[in-house]
């Protein structure tokens, strides 16, 4: 094994740099070719058709069959003359990740004869056995069956080869088996609830659409350094190594230039998501070593997420091309800086309007401050849910780790509009306003864009900040699917929203001038919301207990914070909204159970394979070695001075025992603890065993493992070291 180590490290360090060119250097002249966007519909489509699927995508309007089949053989063309050999329906089940079922054009002709052909019936809906992915019990086996439907809302795009429509993926008995159904939905809702509350002021939104803009962080590594580590190949992540002697501590890769092979790598995946109309814009250094970022402008929720969720694919598909592996993983590395994946988010109208974005008059401010408030109101209140949204096996190491936001969820909105909103509570007690005190609320308002544009002030700690013109949603982990947190915040802001026209709705009827009622309301809501505004440093100790004071929540165990998708507060969220039924999230928190006992139980066998296999063998033979070497001296040299020379070597032996105990009796203990918990039928109980029982033997082994890889001989070490993984160039 420590020869693949060595053939490992000396083909890392000859690798040279893959360049790619580009079709050409305006990215404008390729942008999207590889996606069947509106323009290329306009060109393959009947007008008839073109204008249906218009109405599809910005109405929601079904389309029938034989509009279908005519968009159908207009893809099909479209997609054979760009190189596709094949389709495939394109879906996002519930593990993370996206799948897809391949079949060819081939069909036979009346006259027996081969041809290439696609119905609008198989555009609109497949049928893959939905047998082989999780369905947290809603799938029963006699009901096999899952069918992908077409999501006219995503463009159908050409990659390897294939001709990808994006789809839903739902039971036989029309139950949602994947992420993008209930994004969908919880889409639909915030549009009409925020189409709803603009209404009171203009008349000519006739939709809203959340926006989303994601920062994707990932490492990566050498690829047959990878290879050499078991641990990374099965759970993408280091289950052992010992810190580099410099690894982040000079803060200098943040600012270095990105390496040539490096560079090559992102250049080629930037050039095909740009031909995949993935708008990638910004890309660079972050703050660990090996570790890399990039993030596209902003586009609409649900294309968002599918564009990173492809990107994803792209990446891992790419990297190979360069001998690279790319690691999306939350916490791939100990030691040092975790990835995330930041998620921007906005609202925008039909009239182009951002409605987090402070307006130029009085009446746009007033509507900028109501979109403020109930979003501050809306996390207030499901808070314990967006922590539940974004809680895995993976982001159990960065939320609350000190270099990403904690477990509690709070609202950064910075210095000026914090003095805002005060102001606004400080005059609730008055139930009708003074003219003065109108003009003085108004004056404010209107101050807010040179406020903002002042407020350089970023705190990078919260897990939910405020941005100048959107909410930066900080606690997502990098290899999640964004859906899953989307899904959350823009039902929780629907249902806010709702709320707050009811309200004012109730004082305009009361006969409160709509303005004043607007006021009034969001005057309490900002009060009512208060505990969760917090500016400060989330990373203190001080603020855990201040959290606590405030009833907010810290719910640092992954099993426990999935509780909060079961509350009766969350259930109503869900079915009031008609995102889910009740039977769909239940399903859904069983997966996530199932995923979390799956993982650790992986986790905690590859290390105990790694440990017997190679750690304690190795660590062994290099203590024989000692032992041999010890047993010389005794022969060597006199009796009276044998301790004296020996001492610094029978430490050693004595340290390399201990070690080697330690290991064995907490890996067999690991392993008892693993067959209680295997044998807990419950699926909650049976996770939090896993999560309070066997997860902490994980670190507790890895204490003295590497420990052991500081001590014994770096010739026979098996596995590649931090040093040698985190240097990629
Ligand atoms: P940062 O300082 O965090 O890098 P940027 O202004 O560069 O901030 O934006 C980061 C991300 O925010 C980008 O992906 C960008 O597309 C996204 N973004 C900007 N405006 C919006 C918006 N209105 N809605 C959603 N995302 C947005
Ligand atoms: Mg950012």
């Amino acid at each position: 094994m420590a020869i693949l180590r060595f053939r490992a490290l000396e083909e890392s360090m000859h690798r040279v740099p893959v360049k790619y060119e580009a079709p050409s250097n305006l990215i404008s002249d390729y942008f999207g070719m590889n996606v069947f966007d509106k323009k290329k519909m306009q060109k393959y489509l009947s007008a008839e058709a073109f204008e249906h699927v218009m109405e599809a995508i910005e109405k929601g309007a079904r389309i029938d069959r034989k509009i279908a089949d005519q968009v159908a053989s207009g893809m099909k063309t479209w997609a054979i003359e760009n190189g596709a050999v094949r389709y495939a329906h394109w879906f996002q089940p519930l593990t993370e990740g996206t799948a897809e079922k391949h079949d060819t054009f081939l069909s036979f002709n009346e006259q027996g004869m081969a041809i290439e052909s696609f119905s609008g019936t198989l555009l609109a809906q497949q049928e893959p056995d939905a047998s082989s992915f999780p369905s947290g019990g809603i799938r029963n086996t006699f009901e096999a069956r899952g069918y992908t439907a077409w999501d006219p809302s995503s463009p159908a795009f050409i990659f390897e080869k294939t001709l990808s429509i994006p789809t839903i993926f739902v039971s036989y008995t029309g139950e949602a088996l994947d992420n993008k159904t209930p994004l969908l939905k919880a889409l639909h809702a915030l549009d009409k609830a925020a189409v709803d509350v603009c209404q009171y002021f203009d008349k000519n939104v006739t939709k809203v659409i959340a926006t989303l803009g994601w920062e994707q962080e990932y490492f990566l590594v050498d690829e047959a350094l990878y290879n050499a580590r078991p641990d990374l190949v099965l759970t993408e992540r280091t289950l052992m190594g010992h810190a580099s002697s410099k690894d982040q501590q000079l803060e200098d890769h943040y600012f270095n230039s990105i390496p040539e092979r490096i560079d090559a790598f992102i250049t080629e995946f930037e050039i095909e998501a740009y031909k995949l109309g993935i708008p990638i814009k910004t890309r660079h250094n972050e703050v660990a070593p090996n570790q890399y970022e990039c993030a596209p402008i902003f586009e609409e929720c649900n294309l968002a997420v599918d564009h990173n969720v492809l990107l994803m694919d792209l990446m891992k598909q790419v990297a190979r091309h360069h001998n690279l592996t790319v690691l999306h993983h939350e916490k791939p590395f100990n030691y040092i800086n975790g990835s995330g994946k930041h998620c921007n988010w906005s609202m925008m109208t039909s009239t182009g309007i951002n409605l987090l974005s402070p307006g130029k008059n009085p009446k746009t401010n007033l509507q900028f401050l109501a979109f403020l408030v109930n979003t501050i109101k809306a996390v207030y209140k499901h808070a314990d849910l967006l922590r539940a949204s974004v809680a895995s096996v993976g982001n159990a190491h960065r939320l609350g780790a000190n270099e990403a936001p904690p477990a509690i969820i709070s609202v950064f909105i910075g210095a000026q509009l914090t003095k805002m909103l005060d102001e606004l509570e400080r005059k609730v007690g008055n139930k009708k306003m003074s003219p003065d005190e109108k003009i003085e609320l108004k004056l404010n308002v209107i101050k807010v864009p040179q406020i903002l544009l002042d407020n350089t002030d970023r705190n990078r700690t919260s897990p939910f900040a405020f941005t100048g013109n959107k909410f930066e949603f900080r606690a997502v982990g990098a290899s999640a699917n964004p859906a899953v947190a989307m899904i959350v915040l823009n039902s929780a802001i629907a249902e806010q929203l709702i709320e707050f026209k009811k309200e004012v709705d109730r004082l305009i009827n009361k006969g409160v001038k709509k303005d004043e009622a607007i006021f009034q309301v969001i005057r309490q809501y900002s009060i009512d919301s208060k505990p969760v505004r917090f500016e400060g440093n989330n990373y203190s100790e001080e603020w855990k207990k201040e959290a606590v004071k405030r009833g907010l929540k810290n719910e640092t165990n992954t099993v426990r914070a999935y509780d909060f998708y079961l509350t009766d507060k969350s259930k109503k969220l869900f079915t009031g909204l008609d995102v889910m039924t009740e039977r769909e999230n239940d399903a859904r928190t069983r997966v996530r159970w199932d995923t979390y006992t799956k993982k650790i139980q992986i986790e905690a066998r590859v290390l105990g394979d790694l440990v017997m296999n190679h750690i304690i063998p190795t660590a062994m033979r290099y203590q024989s070695e000692l032992i041999r070497n010890v047993q010389g001296i005794k022969e060597l040299f006199p009796e009276k001075d044998f301790s004296e020379i020996a001492v610094g070597r029978l430490d050693l032996i004595r340290n390399i025992s201990e070690h080697i105990s330690y290991i064995k009796t907490k890996v067999n203990e690991m392993i008892e603890a693993r067959k209680v918990a295997n044998k807990i039928e419950d699926e909650r109980e049976k996770a939090l065993e896993y999560a309070t029982k066997v997860f902490d033997y994980l670190e507790d082994i890895r204490y003295h493992v590497d420990k052991l890889e500081l001590i014994v001989d770096d010739e026979i070490w098996p596995l590649p070291k931090y040093r040698e993984l985190l240097f990629t160039r």
